[in-house]
């Protein structure tokens, strides 16, 4: 199954991409967690990212689909993959398009999760993410059980460097600015299945769970 999660950020793409991944076994592609690893690395691609994602603003389209491209070709797709953060533009979308149809495949579903604009701004700032394992935590919405200590993984927690007020209002622009118009790109297609991302995690897990089993 080809999954794709759209929604602004803060909407909880991550939060569910690492849910809905170990039951449909599929592989997690996020290009934020891509761009994030290349950059503390400091390889050319976090070189050239790196001034884009600090001020909040999209990475250039050429460099965002070099990568997801190489990614898709990997072996681990052939059985589906979940693509969280990507596409953001009608560009990414339509390049998309051409690098399934050169493999044969498709995209199955695209979730949108919904949230209201004045919830992201509290969402973002108090993200937390494992340094180990890349979990995220809210520190009101969804604290780990030891202060700033993953559950999972025992790994240190800690907060973008993006999630600050300042730089949100630039990202929160640039999804509406640039990535919004791809939900009307993709319920063209007949494709868009809309998700009310403001009920709690577990029942935005399930509704999601149960609209890609086609039960709902
Ligand atoms: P995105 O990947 O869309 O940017 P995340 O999954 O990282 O969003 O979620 C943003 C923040 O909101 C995180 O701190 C996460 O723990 C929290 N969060 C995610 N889903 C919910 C929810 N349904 N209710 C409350 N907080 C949530
Ligand atoms: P969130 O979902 O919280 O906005 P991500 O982790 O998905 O955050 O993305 C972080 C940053 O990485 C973005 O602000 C942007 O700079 C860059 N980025 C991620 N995905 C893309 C994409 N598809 N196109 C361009 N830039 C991207
Ligand atoms: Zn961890």
């Amino acid at each position: 199954m080809n999954i794709l999660f759209m929604g602004p950020p803060g909407a909880g793409k991550g939060t569910q991409a690492e849910r809905i991944v170990d039951e449909f076994r599929v592989p997690h592609i996020s290009t934020g967690d891509a761009f994030r690893l290349a950059m503390s690395q400091g390889t050319a691609l976090g070189v050239k990212a790196k001034s884009f994602v600090d001020q909040g603003l999209l990475v250039p389209d050429e460099i965002t689909n070099g990568i997801v491209k190489e990614r898709l070709e990997k072996p681990d797709c052939d059985n589906g993959f979940l693509l969280d953060g990507f596409p953001r533009t009608i560009a990414q979308a339509e390049a998309l398009d051409e690098m399934l149809a050169s493999m044969g495949k498709r995209i199955d579903h695209v979730i949108n999760l919904k949230v209201d604009r004045d919830l992201l701004l509290g969402r973002l700032t108090g993200r937390r993410i494992c340094k180990s394992c890349g979990a995220t935590y809210h520190v009101l919405f969804n604290p780990p059980k030891v202060d700033n200590v993953c559950d999972k993984c025992s790994g240190e927690l800690y907060q973008r460097s993006d999630d600050t007020e300042e730089k949100v209002g630039t990202r929160l622009d640039e999804y509406t600015n640039k990535t919004a118009p791809l939900l009307e790109y993709y319920a063209g297609k007949g494709l868009l299945r809309e998700v009310d991302g403001q009920q709690d995690i577990d029942a935005v897990t399930a509704e999601i769970s149960s609209l890609l089993r086609g039960q709902a």
